[in-house]
């Protein structure tokens, strides 16, 4: 049984208010994987780059459990390339640059080694390939979670909606749950989101948490209040990365577990913010995993003795 991750491998440029890079590894698959391989393996990619992807970051993630049969490799193509710039509050950013370069030719076809897929996590993608990804398994895995972004409310909207109708989890921020619904309030369009086919919908609100929404229910993960924010990019895909492997590790797919899981995309993303790129997760160990989630505990730990009328 396995985890399969889709999603972009890129090069990022990045500029935040601390500092600014021209080119570094990026990509939602390269995020989701990174953070999931802490919980679970195997973890089986499909992606597309370039032929100046380099070797060595494929290298570091095989070691982490991660399998690439289903990344095609273009010799003479670039890599995927996005660029962004973050406002004061790095809460908010503009993207600069979307260079699709391979992505925009990409058909996968997906390994037979693949068919064991369990948990299948959409990572952020062209609408298109993350549907036939789900078209091309025989069996339908146990949980299938989606992750988008605005750009393809913006250019691909139909193809979209098609997939949403297709999955049990849906990830988005709160900017996106409000063009994708037309709503302002989140649990209106919570309630909107959730009729067009997912069960769960998980709304990301940078540093001030995530809601979990299921129904009528929903819960709230706060972000871990930090002293340094270096660099938000990837925290999103870290997140869902955090979110689908815990969940793939317990296989417990309940609405209860989910809430877990949340936690732990939390905790996930509070390491990936801490360095540009994916450089802090890359050094995480499971101690400090521990660690961060017995701070999320303490912070959202309270006794209550209500005094009766
Ligand atoms: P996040 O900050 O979690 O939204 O993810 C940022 C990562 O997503 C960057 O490393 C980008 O390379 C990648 N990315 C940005 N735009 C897209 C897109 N339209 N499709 C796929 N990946 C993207």
């Amino acid at each position: 049984m396995s985890l399969v991750v889709i999603g972009s491998m890129a090069f990022d440029a990045l500029e935040t208010p601390f500092g600014k890079v021209d080119r570094i590894i990026g990509g939602s698959a390269t995020y989701v994987a990174w953070s999931a391989s802490n919980f679970y393996k195997p973890i089986k990619a499909v992606s597309i780059v370039g032929g100046d992807f380099p070797k060595e970051e494929f290298d570091k993630l095989t070691e982490r459990g991660v399998q690439f049969e289903g990344v095609e490799v273009v010799h003479d193509g670039k890599s995927f390339f996005w660029s962004g710039r973050y406002h004061m509050d790095m809460n908010t950013r503009d993207t600069l640059v979307t260079d699709l370069n391979v992505l925009a030719q990409f058909n996968p076809q997906l390994p037979e080694s693949y068919q064991d897929c369990e948990f299948l996590m959409l990572g952020n993608l062209v609408p298109a390939i993350q549907k036939s990804v789900i078209q091309q398994l025989r069996k339908r895995p146990k949980l299938i979670v989606m992750d988008t972004m605005n750009f393809w409310m913006e250019t691909a909207m139909e193809d979209l909606k098609e997939v949403i109708g297709m999955v049990d989890v849906l990830l988005v921020n709160d900017a996106e749950a409000r063009q994708l619904s037309g709503e302002f309030s989140l649990p209106k369009a919570a309630m909107k989101i959730q009729a067009m086919g997912p069960k769960y919908l998980i709304i990301k609100k940078g540093e001030h948490g995530a809601l979990l929404f299921h129904g009528k229910h929903v819960f709230f993960a706060p972000a871990l209040p930090l002293e340094e924010v270096f660099d938000p990019t990837g925290a999103g895909d870290t997140f869902a990365g955090g979110f689908i492997g815990h969940i793939a590790r317990t296989k417990d797919i309940s609405y209860e577990n989910m809430k877990t899981a949340i936690i732990v995309g939390s905790a996930m993303a509070s390491f990936c913010v801490e360095k540009f790129g994916p450089q802090r997760l890359q050094s995480l160990t499971k101690k400090e995993i521990d660690d961060r989630m017995d701070e999320f505990v303490e912070l959202v730990n309270f006794d209550i003795d209500l005094v009766g009328a």
